[in-house]
């Protein structure tokens, strides 16, 4: 039998949420980040309101911040370098940043890394990191928990245009997944700043508006009832540096004949998307774990067993295996978590046909 220990790969909601699920039901929990926090983007974007009930981030990650911390055998800034397998166990090298090694045996390992978002620099026409008054939507979050959304005149912005899936649902910087959260993140965002600046001027240039389930009335409506938000669906081009460091959008308005737009912002948002970090596709390395064709992970049955990977004993949770919000990435936690408790205390672990998860991959 696996020994009743569990290790957890991150510390963001995904992870912590394993954690604590895990202390509930009385594993020992071993938890390596390679990061100097415990909270993972949320924290370190410091993200202000939580969509759709715009309720403030910390009262969701607060409560798992202190799941991590009551864990006695925790290493922050370390990653985990080498594993292998003992029988039934793993015997699992965790390295510091100063390069001191550490081993520790578990009977499981729950995966979840997480996340990047997406550089918008690598969408030069955008102009990010070069004209001023361009931000992602993952610095507005910090920005507006800060209370420091100025322009560069230090001025709150008057006219702001946020523009939908940069970085995703496109093929020209590989990426062709819809990262799921930031028509939410954007919509929210766009409230926030009418709630602050009441005169101001939003905008929100799309393709398509995702804001599936029950978000359709509580962010896309309510943003053009309540607070006038402006969605222009459109195709935008480029940017580029107007007077007084305002920011010119050119694009096609493709609602209205594809008349040409040429319109200048204060502000510009742009809608990052998600990706597998360089973090999560080391930890995928490193256990043995396979990839699918979005570059996420693979678990072994999207549908049947979306926790277990496609190794025995090692599970997964949150956005390593694909776009997240925060509740699923907590939900995830909690089921990777049970998963994990059932291996290590009763050995049980289900096989998915190989023929059924190499169908889905397909698709
Ligand atoms: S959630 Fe919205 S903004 Fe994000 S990729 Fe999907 S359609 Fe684009």
């Amino acid at each position: 039998m696996p020994a009743n220990r569990v290790l957890v790969i991150g510390a963001g909601p995904a992870g912590l949420s394993a954690t604590k699920e895990l202390q509930a039901l009385g594993v020992d929990v071993v938890l390596v980040e390679r990061e100097s926090y415990l909270g993972g983007t949320p924290k370190k974007l410091k993200y202000s309101l939580l969509f759709p009930e715009l309720r403030p981030a910390s009262e969701v990650l607060d409560p798992l911040i202190k799941a991590g911390e009551a864990v006695k055998t925790r290493y922050m800034e370390s990653i985990v370098d080498k594993v292998q397998q003992e029988g039934d166990n793993f015997v699992v090298t965790i390295k510091d940043k100063n390069g001191k090694t550490y081993t520790e045996k578990v009977g499981a390992i729950i995966a979840a890394s997480g996340f990047e978002h997406f550089d918008s620099r690598r969408k030069y026409e955008y102009g990010y990191g070069i004209i001023p008054n361009i931000y992602n939507i993952s610095d507005i979050e910090g920005m507006l928990s800060e209370n420091r959304l100025v322009t560069t005149k230090g001025t709150p912005p008057k006219r702001v245009a946020i523009l939908l899936c940069v970085g995703s649902r496109d093929a020209t910087v590989g990426n062709t997944h819809c990262s799921r959260v930031c028509c939410a993140v954007s919509i929210k965002q766009a409230m926030e700043i009418k709630e602050r600046i009441p005169d101001a001027v939003v905008h929100i240039y799309y393709m398509d508006i995702r804001t599936y389930g029950l978000m359709e009335d509580k962010l896309y409506w309510k943003a053009q009832l309540n607070y006038r938000v402006g969605f222009i669906r459109g195709r935008i081009s480029e940017f580029m540096r107007g007077p007084n460091d305002t920011v010119v959008i050119k694009g096609e308005d493709t609602m209205n004949l594809n008349r040409a737009l040429v319109v200048p912002y204060d502000m510009v948002i742009l809608a990052n998307g998600m990706e597998l970090g360089l973090g999560s596709k080391q930890v995928a390395k490193v256990l043995g774990l396979e990839f699918e064709e979005h570059g996420f992970v693979r678990p072994m049955d999207p549908d049947r067993l979306p926790v277990l990977s496609t190794r025995k004993g090692v599970f997964l949770a949150g956005a390593i295996t694909g776009p997240k919000t925060i509740s699923d990435s907590i939900t995830e936690g909690q089921a990777a978590a049970i998963k994990a408790y059932e291996y290590v205390s009763k050995g049980i672990w289900e096989e998915a046909p190989r023929k059924v998860a190499a169908e889905v991959v397909k698709h």
